[in-house]
């Protein structure tokens, strides 16, 4: 079973951590001097600790230890996805116009992949022009073949800058592994984490402490449950701790299950989104396109979602679906998406094509 089920003790230096600091730690906690079921080291500065009970002086006597920065104790069965210890939690801006967890769906919407210059302008202006809050596209790509098309890289993330310089539009863009995070930190309004590294714990905790502080929007991978998924969001989140950052800037995002099923390409797990309401603060959102994987479900999937209690929606749109590098199957045209806007009542009904 995962969880925090005894309390749980957060350790931020203020330096690299020595070997002494951390003994001095495991000392006034009487941990036993080796890793191992009892405590942790996470990156260079933070260090968790899994106490039977938690002496009622223990944090203030570890914070006025030299070389430690903050100290948080998380009561037991309280992970920091639950009750976020600092301000802000319910609400992740993306740019200076929207955020999440506020009463309108944020609504992000683009190219799976990024291809050129004008597929991707015209794509924003599109989305744009019908009420979308924000631009998605890949730059870097995950791919289930190697001989797949793996995305523009860094010219994706200028083209993706160029078009939002152009529509105004903030726009969320995927980092597969953690040497791409400081050149996705740099230019993205927003990192996204894929289904595919939902268990990559070093990327979402070094995404997490990135010094650019991006908000993030982690997807669930299609194998794993609820229950892994928090856990892995409380990664990102241990990594905001660590990185001194005063907002968990993180948004999960349900974009369909493996099941059984052979009928669509995954199963949106639409209890899921209040489920994970339930036990979480962080904003939920749905992906519509990826779930079903067919054109012609992306709609109901969408207002299912929305009904289900989702603050936003991730779409993938595409001026000539039929001749798109990646997802076309699924991803609609300017059309489609001016009428999905139009049904779930966000947008502005308007089309450019
Ligand atoms: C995507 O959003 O482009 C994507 C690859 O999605 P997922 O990680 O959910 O498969
Ligand atoms: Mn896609």
């Amino acid at each position: 079973m995962n969880g925090n089920h005894e309390p749980v003790v957060l350790v931020v230096l203020a330096d690299d951590a020595t070997q002494k600091r951390v003994a001095g730690i495991l000392a006034a906690c009487d941990l036993p001097p080796r890793p191992g079921p009892r405590w942790r080291r996470h990156g260079a500065r933070l260090v968790t600790l899994r106490l039977a009970a938690a002496r009622g002086d223990l944090v203030a006597d570890l914070q006025a230890r030299p070389g430690v920065a903050r100290v948080f104790l998380l009561p037991a069965g309280t992970p920091l996805f639950a009750a976020w210890p600092l301000e802000g939690a319910g609400r992740v801006p993306l740019g200076a116009r929207a955020a999440f967890g506020d009463p309108a769906p944020v609504i992000v919407a683009g190219p799976c992949s990024v291809e050129n210059e004008a597929q991707l302008l015209a794509t924003a202006e599109c989305v744009a022009a019908a009420g979308a809050a924000g631009l998605r596209g890949g730059a870097f790509k995950p791919r289930s073949s190697p001989y797949d098309f793996g995305g523009l890289g860094a010219d994706g993330l200028a083209l993706l800058a160029r078009a939002r310089a152009r529509t105004g539009l903030p726009f969320v863009t995927e980092a597969l592994d953690p040497t791409q995070l400081d050149a996705v930190a740099a230019t993205a309004d927003m990192i996204q984490i894929g289904a595919r590294n939902m268990h990559d714990t070093e990327l979402l905790f070094r995404a997490g402490a990135h010094p650019a502080a991006k908000p993030i929007l982690l997807k669930r991978g299609f194998g794993a449950t609820v229950e892994e998924f928090l856990y892995a969001a409380e990664y990102v989140l241990l990594g905001r701790i660590a990185g001194g950052h005063a907002e968990p800037g993180l948004v999960l995002c349900e974009r369909g299950i493996r099941t059984f099923e052979t009928g669509t390409r995954f199963t949106l797990d639409v209890a899921a989104i209040p489920a994970l309401q339930q036990r979480t603060h962080l904003p939920v959102i749905a992906d519509p396109s990826h779930a079903p994987g067919a054109r012609a479900l992306v709609a109901p999937c969408a207002r299912a979602a929305l009904a289900a209690g989702a603050c936003g929606l991730l779409v993938e749109v595409h001026p000539d679906p039929d001749r798109a590098w990646c997802d076309g199957a699924h991803s609609l045209d300017p059309r489609g998406f001016a009428e999905l806007m139009a049904a779930i009542g966000v947008g502005t009904g308007a089309t450019r094509d």
